[in-house]
């Protein structure tokens, strides 16, 4: 695979630590669990967006851009990360967030994410839930292009093909830390949105032959759609790579029964895995992703899907300071 000939400006904290969950796998009683910490990427409180956005900065960059716009939820930890990197490289910033939960409380529309986009001087236009948000970028570029400047679209969550060259970074991390512990994953599990982290995740490893598994657990669209968008977003990154044809279909699996009544929206499986996880480790997940991931694995291990004797890893995507926007879902303890 063909990686280093990508630009990539180098601002994730890396190698994020690999770690084992000792008390939160003795609570669940089956595999051992591990934790890779890629909340701990060191821009802005960290997350996934983190490794997506050093080759999408590169790019825009090199493409002479001093205005970046790019779309999520209310509450997008990719937006934030945006923000904050546009900051760092004094680039103007345009977030589009769509309403999408339709959460009216306070600390969701304005703590959280939404405070430090703020905070980093970011541009916030809210739209409503459905937009089409690949044509308001579109549109504000135009506006953009108008006035003098010269913007660069970054898609919703950076999934595109470069923003996934972040995770077949992550993947070949990971894959030389197991390497070096003498650690062999039986599966890695992740969360699955807006799908660069997984199909960055699975080409890398298929790319590599690295026999590493990965589940994606979603947490909006259901398994038919999700799967096909991580599989389609996949084989364009290894084609981008050089290694077209790299993705088998089959290595491609999400699970999409965790999302409850839809994106943003909080489920009794995540209060529980947010908490348990808080409790027994010491580590924040958010709302929205990982702690939905969480409840998937800690409910596969309750249902037997994985056993004592294997070790699963689970991929930390970042969010807590989500934690902020979400302080009315969560019981007074
Ligand atoms: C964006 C995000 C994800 C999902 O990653 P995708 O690449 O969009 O699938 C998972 N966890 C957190 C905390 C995120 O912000």
């Amino acid at each position: 695979m063909k990686l280093a000939r990508f630009p990539r400006l180098r601002i994730t904290h890396a190698p994020t630590p690999l770690e084992p969950m000792p008390r939160l796998t003795q609570l669940l009683g089956g595999p051992t669990l591990w934790i890779k910490r890629d909340d701990c990427t060191g821009l802005a409180t960290g997350g996934n967006k983190t490794r997506k956005l050093e080759y999408l900065i590169a790019d825009a960059l090199a493409a002479g851009a001093d205005t970046v716009v790019t779309q999520g939820a209310t509450q997008s930890n990719h937006a934030r990360q945006t923000a904050a990197i546009a900051a760092k490289l004094g680039l103007s910033c345009h977030l589009i967030l769509e309403d999408r939960t339709g959460l009216r409380h306070d600390d969701y529309r304005n703590s959280g994410n939404v405070l430090l986009d703020r905070l980093f001087g970011a541009q916030l236009s809210e739209v409503p839930v459905g937009t089409d948000m690949d044509q308001a970028m579109a549109l504000l570029a135009a506006r953009l292009r108008d006035d003098g400047r010269r913007p660069y679209v970054i898609p919703g969550g950076g999934s595109n093909p470069l923003g996934a060259l972040g995770y077949v970074t992550c993947a070949l991390e990971l894959a030389e830390q197991a390497n070096n512990a003498g650690l062999a994953i039986d599966v890695l599990v992740t969360a699955t949105g807006s799908a660069g982290t997984q199909a960055g995740l699975v080409a890398g490893f298929e790319g590599a032959r690295a026999g590493i598994p990965v589940l994606g657990i979603g947490v909006r669209a259901p398994k038919a759609p999700q799967e096909e968008k991580v599989f389609q977003l996949a084989e364009q990154t290894a084609e981008l790579l050089g290694a077209a044809g790299a993705v088998r279909r089959e290595a491609v699996v999400a699970n999409c029964d965790y999302v409850g009544a839809g994106y943003g929206v909080p489920t009794e499986g995540m209060i529980e895995a947010v908490t348990m996880v808080a409790r027994s480790e010491g580590i924040l997940l958010d709302p929205v992703y990982s702690g939905k991931a969480m409840a998937g694995l800690i409910d596969l291990v309750r249902k037997g899907q994985f056993h004592s004797g294997q070790n699963v890893v689970f991929l930390h995507t970042g969010g807590a300071v989500g934690l902020h926007g979400y302080v009315h879902a969560f019981p007074a303890a």
